[in-house]
């Protein structure tokens, strides 16, 4: 058995991984990352549709959802956008800001991952592809068994992902070990992910596939003001990513589907025609004409009187959405849930319990928005923990 030794190992090579090792390697520390898969940032490649949403200009700690809403402030705070846009420039890779303070590359996301390769490259960090990890153990160091191989380090960081996208390689392994050396789990569901009509609405809108608009959708006191798109199997588009993060079975999300609009005011007013075609003809200013009409079929208002128009107003503003489910991990961008922050030191990521063990980027419980946030949380607990080292 062949043995390496070195300063510190860290546990995949995606977004959190490599900042980390980065970080540490500019310290003078001799870091090998170790990466299942053949080739290191395959999500970096596919994110942000192939360009790479890889920050955001607002980033705040309430663009973060955890169990201890406080825990990531320290880290954001350390590590802003700005450092991370210096790095950018520094590269000279030409990117854009789309909408909302989302930054995406010009070109491809293969610039940001060819970025933090020369960055692991300048700061002697050894990225070691297709390492098959069988065992993690602890004796005076950590030892990592990969078959013919043992990598020996006083420190492990974790920077294995979550679950999302298993047809890429996501597996629970992050989870697992830290199972293995007692540190508690947060439970984990699919965020950032396509919600599934119930068979009720399935059978009203599925057919409207591809019909999108401009909602307001509300669940677990958390709100979001962007596009929704209606699909064969139930709603999407970034205001339902966003809500589904938030969203626990049985309970009903709130959609406005025609926000800062009054829809039925004009047949409120004395003498307005007051029938089907009138109110359709209203909706249809606000929202897509086919959604507008199938809607108005399934809430057709029970009288003419205003009393009843104001039901229907309120419909419009609060439709009672029940998933049947997720489109669950094949389809989420993110995994909410994980290693529970109460576990972790807020400034290091070093584990409380496991002196030495250190967990960053999406295994930990701490989940962005849709727009750059979760890249930025990768980035901001990699180089926390890669300081650290
Ligand atoms: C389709 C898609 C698009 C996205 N677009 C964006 C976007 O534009 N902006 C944004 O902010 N976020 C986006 N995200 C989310 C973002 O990609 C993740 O939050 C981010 O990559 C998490 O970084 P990470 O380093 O923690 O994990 P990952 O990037 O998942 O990296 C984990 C690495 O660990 C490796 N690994 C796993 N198990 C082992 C093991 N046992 N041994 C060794 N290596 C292992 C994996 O192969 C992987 O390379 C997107 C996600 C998806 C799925």
């Amino acid at each position: 058995m062949k043995i390496q030794k070195y300063d510190a190992l860290v546990l995949g090579a995606g977004a959190a991984g490599l900042m980390c090792a980065i970080e540490a390697g500019k310290r003078g520390r001799r870091v090998a990352v170790l990466e299942r898969a053949e080739r290191p940032g395959k999500k970096i490649l596919i994110s942000g549709g192939g360009r790479c949403n890889f920050t955001n200009l607002h980033c705040r700690p309430e663009n973060f959802i955890s169990s201890n809403p406080h825990f990531a402030k320290s880290a954001l705070a350390r590590y802003t956008p700005s450092e991370f846009i210096a790095l950018v420039e520094k590269h000279k890779i030409p990117y854009h800001e789309k909408t909302l303070g989302q930054l995406f590359c010009d070109r491809s996301a293969q610039d940001i991952l060819g970025m933090l390769q020369t960055e692991c490259a300048a700061a002697g960090v050894r990225v070691l592809t297709s390492v098959n990890v069988q065992e993690v153990t602890r004796g005076d160091e950590f030892a990592v068994n990969a078959g013919e191989m043992e990598f020996h380090a006083p420190v492990l960081v974790v920077a294995t992902g979550g679950l999302s996208i298993p047809k890429m390689g996501a597996t629970d392994f992050g989870y697992a070990l830290a199972r293995k050396f007692g540190v508690a789990i947060r439970d984990t569901r699919p965020g950032l992910v396509p919600l599934i009509f119930n068979a009720e609405d399935h059978r009203h809108f599925a057919d409207l596939a591809g019909v999108s608009t401009e909602v307001i959708v509300a669940c677990d006191g958390q709100s979001f003001r962007e596009k929704m798109l209606v699909t064969h199997r139930g709603l999407s588009g970034p205001a339902i990513l966003q809500i589904s993060s938030y969203w626990k079975t049985s309970q009903p999300i709130r959609v406005d589907l025609a926000p800062d609009c009054e829809v039925t005011k004009r047949l409120q007013l004395p003498g307005s025609p007051r029938t089907i075609a009138s109110i359709r003809s209203e909706l249809q200013k606000v929202v897509p004409n086919r959604l507008a009409s199938r809607w108005l079929e399934t809430h057709t208002p029970s009288a003419w009187t205003n009393a009843a128009l104001r039901e229907t107003e309120r419909e419009i503003h609060e439709w009672p959405f029940s998933p049947d489910g997720t489109e669950g991990y094949a389809k989420a961008e993110v995994t909410v849930g994980g290693v529970d922050t109460d576990e972790l030191s807020a400034k290091t990521m070093e584990s409380h319990k496991v002196p030495g063990l250190f967990f960053v980027g999406e295994v930990v419980d701490v989940t962005g928005h849709l727009g750059g946030f979760n890249f930025q949380w990768a980035w901001a607990s990699g180089a926390a923990a890669g300081r650290a080292l």
